[in-house]
């Protein structure tokens, strides 16, 4: 089902017809300042109808990878022409982008307050805002996440594979490596999903950081499935598909001792089981424990720091049937990427 139409649209008061594109301030609650606060939002309408997009971004406000992939969205020949609606929210934890954080100032998750409630906490306010304004209007949305501070994700997308138009717009991204994840209580996948909006969840990079191969993926990847439901147009002979890979679990490997660590296993490594992940070493550097896998599968997280503390989630590692074939194609796609000439704006 699509809500596809021309019909004006309104976002935060102001309404945009078919074929404009508006740059929309959605009013939130003031800094204890007195300082003026707001979402910024990019609307862009095509002439035709089509399926209604968002792309959004630093809902955890130190994930900022997300903030650089919709700028350079925004700047690509590819979509400037498109049917439908592209709705674009660079940050949608303006709060946390200023603090540098991903909670927001009531130290709460955004992702773990939806719906929210007009009346509710901070953070459930501004997930309310967020869903109203922006989610109820869009059939499919694209939130853009990386991984905590000090720790990475191999680009990933993370979806409810097991409904059909969600699995097609999370193949058409084009990462190797596809997660079933089940959607967590009060997160903006579960809102979106109650209300009939089809959204992919894209993982990659470290809090804090921009990561180019994982920013190159993800202008693609959004651009692709922009393609894939209609928005923009199919490309002629694009035969070539990455190959897809479901994992329907992953794990995390813990630290057994605290300590100074050496990484061995890296992101997109194909690990088998009992293969040596990292060492933790005291401060002389005698060795305490050797962190190793449990079952065979692909690294798809880290911890980049090299200080552990007993218990710290090191590793995630997905499990998939040929995990030697994921790493494979995780490499392919890294070397495609960085074989494009042109390092900035992605064009095609
Ligand atoms: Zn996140």
């Amino acid at each position: 089902m699509t809500r596809a139409s021309i019909a004006p649209i309104t976002i935060g008061g102001v309404t945009i017809n078919a074929g404009e594109t508006k740059r929309i301030e959605l009013p939130m609650p003031l800094l204890y300042t007195n300082t003026q606060m707001s979402i910024p939002v990019h609307v862009q309408r095509g002439k035709r109808p089509g399926p209604t997009l968002f792309v959004s971004a630093a809902i955890h406000g130190d994930e900022l990878n997300g903030i650089e992939i919709v700028s350079r969205l925004l700047k690509s020949k590819s979509i400037k022409t498109l049917r439908g609606t592209l709705i674009v929210v660079p940050m949608v934890n303006v709060y946390g982008v200023l603090n540098q954080s991903r909670y927001l100032p009531d130290r709460r998750d955004l992702n773990r307050s939806f719906p929210g409630s007009r009346k509710g906490s901070l953070a459930g306010r501004i997930a309310h805002l967020f869903l109203n304004e922006i989610v109820t209007h869009c059939d499919y949305g694209i939130d853009l996440h990386t991984g905590a501070i000090h720790r990475s994700n191999l680009p990933q997308i993370r979806a409810n594979l097991d409904d059909p138009e969600t699995l097609a717009a999370a193949k058409a991204f084009g990462m190797p490596v596809l997660l079933n994840a089940e959607e967590r209580d009060n997160s903006l996948r579960q809102a979106a999903s109650e209300r009939g909006v089809k959204v992919i969840l894209y993982e990659a990079g470290e809090a804090l950081r921009y990561d180019e191969f994982s920013i190159r993926a993800g202008v693609k990847g959004i651009i692709n499935v922009m393609r894939e439901i209609g928005m923009l147009n199919k490309r002629k002979g694009s035969g070539k598909q990455v190959r897809l890979f479901i994992a329907r679990q992953s794990g995390w490997v813990r630290a057994s001792e605290s300590g100074f660590v050496n990484h061995v296993a890296q992101l997109g490594d194909h690990v088998g089981k009992g293969d040596v992940l990292a060492t933790i070493s005291d401060p002389f550097g005698t060795l305490l424990d050797t962190i190793v896998s449990y079952n065979e599968g692909v690294v798809i997280g880290k911890q980049n720091i090299p200080l552990t503390q007993e218990g710290e989630a090191m590793y995630h590692i997905a499990y998939f049937s040929k995990p030697n074939f994921v790493a494979e194609h995780v490499e392919l796609l890294q070397d495609k990427l960085d074989l494009e000439e042109n390092p900035n704006p992605i064009t095609d």
